[in-house]
Order: C-alpha cells, then sequence, then structure tokens
C-alpha cells in the first residue's frame, strides 16, 4: 500500500483554501501501481456475487469502470444533475458546506442487483451514503462500498455504518 501513497500528490489549497487535495492523477499514470490498486480494490469482493459496479462521477468512473472490466460486471455512472439523457432516479444530499444531487438512470438497477459502489475518495461520506441510499431507492443491494483513499479525520466510515466498506490507504 506504500507504493499506492507514493502516487498520491497532495494538492494544498485546492479547490478552496484550507482543502489539502488528494491527487491520483500519478496513481493513474503507472500501469503497474493502477493494475495493482484496481485488484486491491475488488478482492474482497471476488466472491461476492456482485452483479453491478457503480461509480460516482468523475473519477468514481475511472476506478469503478475498471474494477467492472475486472469482475467481469458491468458499470453504472451516478452524475451530477442534469447530465443522463434518460429518466432518472435522485437524491439530494448535504455536503461539508452546501448540498448536492446525485442521479442515477431509473432503468440502470435490476431489482435485486448486488451492487459494488467505488469512488476514489472517502471524506465525510456523505455522497457514499446518498448514493447507497439511491441504489436501495431503486431495488438494488449494496454489498460494499469501496475507495482508494479514507481521510480518518473526516469520519466517513461513521456516516456508512450501515454498509460494510473497503479502503486502500488511510491518512
Ligand atoms: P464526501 O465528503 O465523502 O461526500 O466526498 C465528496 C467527494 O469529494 C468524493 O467523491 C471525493 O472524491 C471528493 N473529495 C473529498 N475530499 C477530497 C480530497 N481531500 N481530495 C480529493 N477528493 C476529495
Amino acid at each position: 500500500m506504500q507504493r499506492i501513497k507514493a502516487k498520491i500528490r497532495d494538492i494544498a489549497d485546492f479547490p478552496d483554501e484550507g482543502i489539502s487535495f488528494k491527487d491520483i492523477t500519478p496513481l493513474l499514470k503507472d500501469p503497474e501501481i493502477l493494475n495493482f490498486a484496481v485488484k486491491a480494490l475488488i478482492e474482497p469482493f471476488r466472491n461476492s456475487d456482485v452483479s453491478v459496479v457503480v461509480g460516482m462521477e468523475a473519477r468514481g468512473f475511472i476506478f469503478g469502470s475498471l474494477a467492472a472490466t475486472s469482475l467481469g460486471v458491468g458499470f453504472v455512472p451516478l452524475r451530477k444533475p442534469g447530465k443522463l439523457p434518460h429518466e432518472v432516479e435522485t437524491i439530494d444530499y448535504d455536503l461539508e458546506y452546501g448540498a448536492s444531487r446525485l442521479e442515477i438512470h431509473a432503468d440502470a438497477i435490476e431489482p435485486n442487483d448486488r451492487v459494488l459502489i467505488i469512488d476514489d475518495v472517502l471524506a465525510t461520506g456523505g455522497t457514499a451514503k446518498a448514493s447507497c441510499e439511491l441504489i436501495e431507492k431503486l431495488g438494488g443491494k449494496v454489498v460494499a462500498c469501496a475507495f482508494v483513499i479514507e481521510l480518518n479525520e473526516l469520519s466517513g466510515r461513521q456516516q456508512l455504518d450501515d454498509y460494510s466498506v473497503h479502503s486502500l490507504v488511510k491518512y
């Protein structure tokens, strides 16, 4: 996991003052570490009968798609409002500052789908919790939420205490 950490860059005061942004682009560019990270993300769920991977815009699309192909299942995007062209299901949720909304195609999840949710960073957990609730609204079952990075001090794991949570590196 130290090899993963070595490819994550801290960018101070991005996108706002006081935020230390975890930049995963060096990790994405390294084929060996990227492959290692994707394998480690899905490893606990190889025998969990996952039927679909869901990823959040935008970095969740990258890890989510790679995880889906590695598991041999399809990928479903969760997007910011107004981006999906077909009928959508929506959830509003609170962020650390302000509020946000996520959308998913209403027909993207089959009842009883077993869903693995993937994003790059678990921070406050608000986004992941809203994602879980959206999947459940459509009748899916959340197998787990998996993240490359977990920011311990923001206690995202507590928000997700009804769910199984997996992360590769912690800060
Ligand atoms: P959360 O607070 O857990 O709802 O995080 C919201 C979203 O912001 C997640 O999809 C993360 O990818 C992103 N995010 C939050 N904090 C950081 C950070 N320090 N560096 C990079 N991305 C972040």
